[in-house]
Formats: structure tokens, sequence, C-alpha cells
């Protein structure tokens, strides 16, 4: 097929202790993990090679990890640090093709179609960039190779990850023999619910889906599902014949559509509305600065609240459109309260965030302020000037120096990680 593109999704094996053992040489051949050392309790978010033969996993309780690996060296992820190495591999990537989509930090799509008749073949791409990444960043990559989004992923995930070469690719016209025999819950998106479902209607390959016909999939997913199912059982169907029309989108960092910030909460401690209000302010100056900082306002604010009391879980997500777009902390936050007291249940929360989206430049709007708004404007301008030279809690409103308030302790974190 003439029109058949070429789409990789890169992987960074162990990418946070990949950086790290990249920083340290000293470590070179020492079992090494990213957590929070000082916290048993706490999770790895990453276990170089070295730990993951001695057991180690992701997502274990760093006690678990010490007391099967008794020498494994935790150390306090940075987060800022991930972040500009992942930037930086993006910029290795841009080398060979501008259209690069990071899909997270450390996964990113390229479709290298246009740049195959000057840099190789796909496989020597990838092997140039395997090399130039491992030497600037001391990061292993490995790449899935396919004509869509898809099979790339599904390259990666199933083929590439398990090849010393760390290089695989598939194609359409060996979809039966590669990925059909694989049992179905090695297929993207599909976790242990739907593996269950797939189970008990027989189809446990990959192929065993792939292989009948749509009409007759869409009848039996209604009738294992007990509702109406088409559009779901369509994405599977596809997912399993590698057929993904979705492009690469390069440049994602550069467009926001939305400007949004969460705060995971101990919820035993967020029970009564006086506290909760405090973290709502808090993540209103953030997503209100940051809007400022890039330029926008914003029509539309919501709000998303999860909560439970150990026994019942509510959550809800709820929005409103402002009367004009804004960026303005005391318009946000009084529609963020609003909508909040409207539709809280009254659980202890666990989780919130808040969201401004339809977003428009705000130097249009600069023009058409009421003077009290611009005076606001002129004000909180000059409090982001604060806080850019002297960071995030040089200046913080009264209510964070209140018990509840989150917004000093994660001034010093990214991400709920620390820098
Ligand atoms: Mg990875």
């Amino acid at each position: 097929m003439a029109s058949e593109r070429s789409i990789f999704l890169i992987d960074g094996q162990s990418f946070y202790a990949s950086v790290e053992k990249a920083a340290r040489p000293d470590l070179r051949d020492k079992p090494v993990a990213v957590g929070d050392p000082a916290r048993k309790s706490g999770i790895i978010l990453a276990a170089c090679p070295i730990a993951k033969a001695r057991g180690v996993t992701t997502a274990e309780r760093v006690g678990e990890a010490l007391a099967k690996c008794p020498d494994l060296v935790v150390i306090r992820p940075r987060m800022q640090t991930y972040i500009s190495i992942s930037l930086l591999i993006t910029e290795i990537y841009e080398s060979v093709t501008d259209q690069v989509e990071p899909y997270s930090i450390d996964e990113q799509f390229l479709d290298i179609t246009g740049s195959i008749s000057s840099y190789g073949s796909p496989e020597e791409i990838a092997r140039q960039l395997q090399t130039h990444v491992h030497v600037a960043t001391g990061v292993w990559s490995r790449v899935g190779i396919g004509p869509t989004k898809i099979l790339a992923k599904m390259a990666t995930d199933n083929f590439a990850k398990k090849r010393p070469e760390g290089i695989f690719a598939l194609t359409f016209d060996r979809l039966e023999e590669d990925l059909w025999p694989l049992p179905v819950h090695q297929m993207f998106m599909v976790g242990s619910r739907m593996t269950r479902h797939f189970t008990r209607m027989g189809l446990t390959r990959i192929g065993d889906i792939a292989r009948l016909e749509l009409g007759e999939f869409k009848r039996r997913m209604r009738h294992e599902m007990r509702k109406q199912s088409d559009i779901q059982a369509e994405y599977y169907w596809q997912t399993a014949r590698g057929i993904d029309p979705s492009p690469v989108v390069p440049g994602i960092r550069n467009k926001l559509k939305s400007i949004g910030h969460g705060k995971a909460l101990r919820s035993q401690l967020y029970r009564k509305l006086e506290d909760i209000e405090v973290v709502l302010l808090e993540l209103v100056v953030e997503v209100c600065r940051r809007s400022r900082r890039h330029g926008y306002m914003g029509r539309v604010v919501s709000v998303a609240a999860a909560g439970t009391d150990g026994e019942r879980s509510s959550w809800f997500s709820r929005q409103t459109t402002l009367p004009h777009p804004s960026s303005l902390t005391h318009e946000v936050a009084a529609a963020v309260h609003k909508l909040f007291v409207e539709h809280w249940t009254g659980l202890p929360v666990g989780r919130l965030s808040v969201t401004l989206t339809e977003l428009s430049d705000d130097d249009v709007f600069q023009l058409t302020l009421f003077e009290d708004r611009a005076a606001a404007y002129r004000i909180e301008r000059a409090a982001d000037k604060i806080k850019d030279r002297y960071g995030s809690d040089a200046l913080m409103r009264a209510s964070s120096l209140l018990e509840s308030g989150v917004a000093r302790e994660r001034a010093a974190q990214i991400g709920g990680h620390y820098k």
C-alpha cells in the first residue's frame, strides 16, 4: 500500500531509574529503584533491570521491595529532571521527524513515513534513535513499529520490550501470525474486567475477536454486557485488527485545550467544608496563575471530586459557564465554590480537581475589561511576577497557613512527587 504509514511508539526502559543511574555511575551494577526512601509505605515508581531481576516490581511498597532486596538503593524522585529529560528526548526524535507526539513521560509516538527516504529503513532509524538517546541520557529505548498507532503501541508492549534488541515491527500482513495468537488480555485497553467478559464469551486470543464478523461480535457483546455496547465492540474489534486512523499529533505540548490541577488528599482529614474550601482555593490559584502565564482565559470551569468514607464512595464532575472568560482568581473561585457546594454529597474527599476549558487569548479581552477587572488583573499579575521569581510559596494566601493547606507542601513537589 503506497499510502501506508510508518509509526513508532518509543518507550524508555525503567525511565526514572535509568535517569538516576546515568547520574550516578557508582550505582551502575547496583539494584536501584525510585521511591521515597523515608516512607516504607510509599510505592516504587520505577526499578532498574537489576532490581527487577531481584524481584522488585513497580508499584509495590518500598518496604516490601527492601524486604526482598535489602541492598536496594532507593532514590527520591526528581520529577523536574525527568520532565526535562523527556523533553530532551523529544528533541532528539525531532531530528528525524517533526511528527512527534508525547504519549506519557516515557512514551512518544513518531510518524516517520516522510523520513524513510533520507534516514534509512524504519529499523535503521529505530537503531539510530536508540543509540542517540542512550548516549545522551542513559535511557534504553524500546521501539514498536506499525502502520497505525495502535499497532505501534502493541508492538512495543508485547514484543519490543521482550527482545534484547528492543525493536519489533507489526505489519498488517503478519498480524495473524504475530498478534492474533496472543491471549486477549495483551490487547491494548483490555483490563481484568474485559478479560473476564471475553473469556466467558469463549474469546481467549486476540485472533478470536479479529476473526469474528463485526455484526456477530456486536451481538455477542450486547448479550454478554447486557446493555448497548456497540461502540465498545467496534473499538475492540478494530484494535484486534490494528485499525486506527488517528494521526500522530505533533507539538501537543504547545496547544493547550485545558488548564487543570488536581490533588489527592488523605480523605480522613477532609470531612469539613471549611477544610475542603482551602484546597479548592489553592487549586484555583494555581489554575488561574497558569492560565495567565500562558496568556489564556477560560469560559468554562469544572470541578471534580471523589470521596469515600471507607464503605460508600461517590464522585462528581460538574461544569459551569462563566458570564465572560476569566483567569481571575476570585471569579473562578466563586464558580468553583458554588459548583462544589451544590454537588458534594458530604462524604470525606480523597481527590479534587479544578479545570478551565474553552480557552481564549487574554490579550483580546484586556481592551474590553471594566476598570475593576482591569485593576484585579494588575494585582494578580504583580503577584505572578513575585511567584515566578521566588517560587510559588513566596506569596501564599493566608488560608493556606492553616493546617489543611497543601500548597506549601506541593510547592516542593511536582505531580505529587518531589522535584
Ligand atoms: Mg517505560
